[in-house]
């Protein structure tokens, strides 16, 4: 059976899943949606016999049904394979009463690799499968880690280039140089002189710009987005709770049947939907819990209804989760309107009109299943510091924030269902704000003592992504202003 998918904003437009990923964004500017959510067809018994791989292909198979197996099985291959550093691809770590699944064992060591390495796979596949002959050009602006996630899951692709801007001055110094080191013939890398927002608004103004479309048309190029909206990057996310579920129980910390709940750290609402799909489709998911950090539109809105996004912008200590606009959201909102594309619609215009939309209490009472809750800074850093005092296991960032959230919870309603936190980041990534959470005199080292560091007092090796770019040569250097983007784009693709 095909499954078709359609726009959250109109209900004219249906697509298969490869016509999905080509194009990213529904036309009306909704997000494609399945028509209904495919339930497992294999037993939680057999997919607790199964290797990361086979359980992906089992989850997969039944979102992207225009996929051959021959096709799917080759993209899942060349996906999760050696760039990762351990077999499991996703392994589970128990620590102080919750299983960590720990996503950040990929090539760029934070959780956008879990989808960004198939992405590309599915893309190309996708174009072979609607003839398109044009060379797929991805355009992404970055404030860090869908940048370098990109770049190198899309770094000598086949039939693909990659373009990434970033803000000269608005990312880490580590992100920065693992974005300038990337190697690939295929990959471009983009400083400019101005801010993440600048950044965006070139990249979408190419994205609209029709006489750039039609010279690349001419010359056999075309733009696609690597953007978490894309259900190329959605449906891969739904794996990995389904794998931590029946790892879970092929290890006896659960019975069959067993109910657990899942924690994820939570920016552009992406992970914890993927978590929403996995539960529909059948895996025994109690709470679905959503964490914020001081941007915590999210919290607001799971106990008030009322989506605001109008409000000062924190800089936190968990940046990838600095975001006011939580774009998968709508996929959320869309189901509890019951699939009615006109009433979801008039929200996210509301949305984009005033900053503000309030759901009905009808609605509302369809969010059973999450709870939301936040975490301050100091709230974050004293997670880090208690975890590692008490375990020696040592957190990020964006992980110590849903592990607060999770003891928030528990507290609150003394709930002792078994619980999954989705750790998002390695500690190596963001290693002061990490590091200066355990002592603050740590703060007066440089980026990679503090990495020396932190592999001493955590007992874990440095991970192959920081070992690469400790003397790796620069290999990209343009810095463009913010209205030249276009033009060093032009230069790239020789048009
Ligand atoms: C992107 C990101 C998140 C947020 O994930 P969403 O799917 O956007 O909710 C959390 N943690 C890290 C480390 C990330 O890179």
């Amino acid at each position: 059976m095909n499954l078709l998918y359609k726009s959250t904003r109109s209900e004219n437009e249906t697509v298969k899943a490869s016509e999905a990923i080509l194009k990213g964004l529904a036309e009306d500017g909704g997000l494609y949606v399945p028509s209904s959510i495919p339930k497992l067809d294999v037993s939680i018994e057999a997919l607790s016999n199964m290797s990361y791989q086979e359980v992906a292909y089992e989850v997969m198979k039944l979102f992207l049904t225009d996929f051959t197996e021959e096709e799917l099985k080759l993209c899942i291959q060349k996906a999760y394979d050696k760039k990762f550093d351990t077999d499991e691809i996703a392994p589970l770590v128990k620590a102080d009463g919750a299983f960590y699944l720990e996503l950040f064992h990929g090539p760029t060591i934070a959780f956008k690799d879990m989808a960004l390495s198939i992405l590309p796979h599915l893309l190309t596949t996708s174009a072979k499968k609607n003839k398109i002959k044009n060379e797929i050009v991805i355009l992404t602006a970055t404030s860090g880690d869908t940048g370098k996630a990109a770049l190198a899951g899309f770094a000598d692709v086949p039939g693909t280039k990659i373009i990434v801007f970033y803000p000269k001055d608005g990312v880490s110094p580590i992100q920065e140089k693992q974005m300038i080191t990337q190697k690939g013939e295929n990959t471009f890398v983009v400083a400019i002189d101005g801010n993440f927002d600048q950044a965006q608004t070139g990249v979408k103004e190419m994205f609209s710009n029709q006489s750039l479309a039609n010279e690349m048309e001419k010359a056999g190029y075309q733009f696609s987005s690597a953007n978490s909206i894309n259900i190329g990057r959605l449906v891969p996310q739904i794996v990995y709770y389904v794998y931590a579920y029946v790892r879970l129980l092929a290890n006896k910390e659960i019975q069959q049947d067993e109910r657990i709940n899942v924690v994820v750290p939570t920016g552009n609402f992406g992970n914890i939907l993927a978590a929403y799909y996995a539960k529909n489709m059948g895996i025994p998911i109690h709470k679905l819990i959503c964490a914020s950090n001081e941007n915590k539109v999210l919290f607001d809105f799971f106990s008030t209804g009322n989506y605001d996004k109008n409000r000062d912008f924190v800089l936190t200590s968990s940046p990838s989760m600095d975001i006011l606009i939580s774009s998968n959201l709508e996929r959320l909102i869309y189901n509890i309107a019951d699939q009615d594309a006109n009433k979801n619609r008039s929200f996210m215009e509301s949305l984009s009109k005033s900053g503000v939309y309030k759901i009905t209490d009808d609605m509302k009472n369809k969010l059973v299943d999450f709870y939301g809750n936040y975490a301050t800074e100091e709230m974050t850093a004293s997670t880090i510091y208690d975890l590692y005092n008490s375990t020696g296991y040592v957190l990020d960032t964006h992980t110590a924030v849903a592990a607060s959230v999770f003891k928030q919870y528990g507290k609150e309603t003394n709930d002792t269902t078994k619980t999954l936190i989705a750790s998002t980041a390695s500690p190596f990534k963001f290693t002061r704000s990490v590091m200066n959470a355990i002592d603050k005199n740590y703060d007066k080292m440089d980026e990679f003592e503090l990495i020396d560091e932190l592999s001493k007092l955590s007992n874990v090796e440095v991970p192959h992504a920081i070992e690469e770019i400790r003397n790796a040569d620069i290999l990209h250097d343009t810095v463009c202003k913010v209205n030249e983007m276009e033009q060093t784009v032009r230069n790239y693709l020789k048009i």
